[in-house]
């Protein structure tokens, strides 16, 4: 039996955006809330002349309710499992079951796939959650079971990393580890018929950059015979793809030394120990100050510059300098990758960031390529927030 949700009524005019099905109500387009939900509950929202607007999970932060259905209907495990069930057979149909060449996608992508604060990557047959509601949280068993059932034998482990991903008031004990399964926290797998070690225990987000598949293969067809330079370098996805492609040197650049070991790790997994590559433990602003004329592509993958609208200029601020520096020493006839991963920078916003930073530093650039994330990070179109990943392919004279 389902119980009796609390009620949130929205401001006349401020219920606009879930009309449009967008899934995030903010505290401020609240009216009332009649009783005291917990955080993460289900609750129902309520325009102000009493429609049901959708039912979602509570949060008391300034997005308070991401709504997961937009009718009345009963929202329990079939419904879970049928979100999960849809989720994956997208994937099916994205060629990602059975793919000799590729074992590592995302399963679910949140808002993209109906299921707001829910990430689930996929590394040949573990399953690694990141919950960012405690909505989420809350039902994470009913999640592995649909999990189970809807995946079968194919999942051999789920792992539970959102120990720094739920709102950090979120009264739950925070510990990252197996809801199914025990294993290795690490595991070799395979993209695009390249080998990469992911460590979902220690590495950033759930192990992997999954969202940069595509785009590395374009820096493959790029690479042969030029200089590469793989600033923010991370796992040294592009430095193997580029190196696949014949560059005839790729240096990796990666303020961590974590990230540098694992980068060497993964490029000699693919071609040993002889491979023409170099990696840099520095900054990318030092790094980039000058290069000496040594590099016709450039990737630069920066880490978000902002989590949150207020710190959008600084962000702004961030793009432009680092794609100066880059646009300062690329070489003539180069080639440039840039991206921003930040949610709240949009397409338009990064765009205007880059090409300030071309005409500061007096290149003529071109667009070769515009370049967002691949289909297993399907953006939902009354949830713009969901393209998070932009990039431009520039050439530059
Ligand atoms: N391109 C990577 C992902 C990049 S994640 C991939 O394809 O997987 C961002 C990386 O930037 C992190 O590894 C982080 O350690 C690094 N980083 C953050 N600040 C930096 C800085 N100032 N200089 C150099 N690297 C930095």
């Amino acid at each position: 039996m389902q119980k009796n949700f609390v009620k949130i009524v929205l401001k006349s005019g401020k219920d606009q955006a879930v009309k449009r099905f967008h899934p995030w109500v903010f505290s401020g387009a609240i009216k009332k809330i009649y009783g005291t939900p917990a955080e993460g509950d289900l609750v129902e929202v309520y325009s102000n002349h009493d429609e049901l607007l959708g039912i979602g999970h509570y949060q008391p932060s300034s997005i308070s309710v991401r709504i997961v259905s937009f009718k009345k209907e009963e929202i329990a495990y079939p419904f879970w499992k049928e979100k999960i069930a849809a989720a994956w057979e997208l994937r099916k149909m994205l060629g990602f079951a059975n793919n000799s060449q590729t074992n590592t996608f995302r399963l679910v992508h949140a808002e993209g796939d109906g299921l707001p604060g829910l990430i689930i990557d996929f590394y040949n047959g573990t399953a690694v959650m990141q919950m960012h509601s405690a909505g989420m949280y809350l039902i994470k068993d009913e999640l592995v079971k649909a999990l189970k059932e809807v995946l079968g034998d194919r999942l051999k482990a789920v792992y539970d990393k959102s120990a720094r991903t739920l709102p950090f008031k979120t009264p739950v004990q925070r510990e990252d580890g197996f809801l199914m399964g025990e294993g290795s926290p690490e595991e070799i797998v395979n993209e695009n018929g390249l080998l990469f070690k992911v460590n979902w225990e220690k590495g950033q987000k759930t192990g992997f950059f999954i969202d940069q598949r595509e785009n590395r293969q374009l820096v493959q067809n790029y690479a042969a015979n030029r200089n590469v330079l793989n600033m923010f370098c991370y796992t040294g996805g592009f430095s193997v793809y580029a190196l696949k492609g014949g560059a005839k040197l790729v240096d990796s650049v990666d303020s961590s030394a974590q990230a540098t070991d694992l980068t060497n790790e993964n490029v000699a997994l693919n071609f040993g120990t002889q491979a023409n590559h170099r990696t840099f433990t520095a900054d990318a602003m030092q790094f980039l100050k000058d290069t000496g004329g040594n590099y016709d592509c450039i990737i630069l993958d920066p880490p978000a510059f902002s989590k949150h609208r207020n710190t959008l200029p600084q962000a702004l601020t961030g793009y432009k300098r680092i794609n100066t520096r880059a646009f300062e020493q690329i070489n003539k006839g180069g080639v440039l990758f840039t991206f921003s991963c930040s949610q709240v920078v949009s397409k338009d916003k990064f765009r205007e960031a880059v090409f300030t930073a071309a005409a500061i530093a007096g290149r003529n650039v071109r667009i070769l390529h515009q370049l967002s994330q691949p289909a297993d990070h399907p953006v939902n179109i009354f949830h713009p927030e969901s393209e998070y990943l932009k990039g431009l392919v520039l050439y530059v004279e």
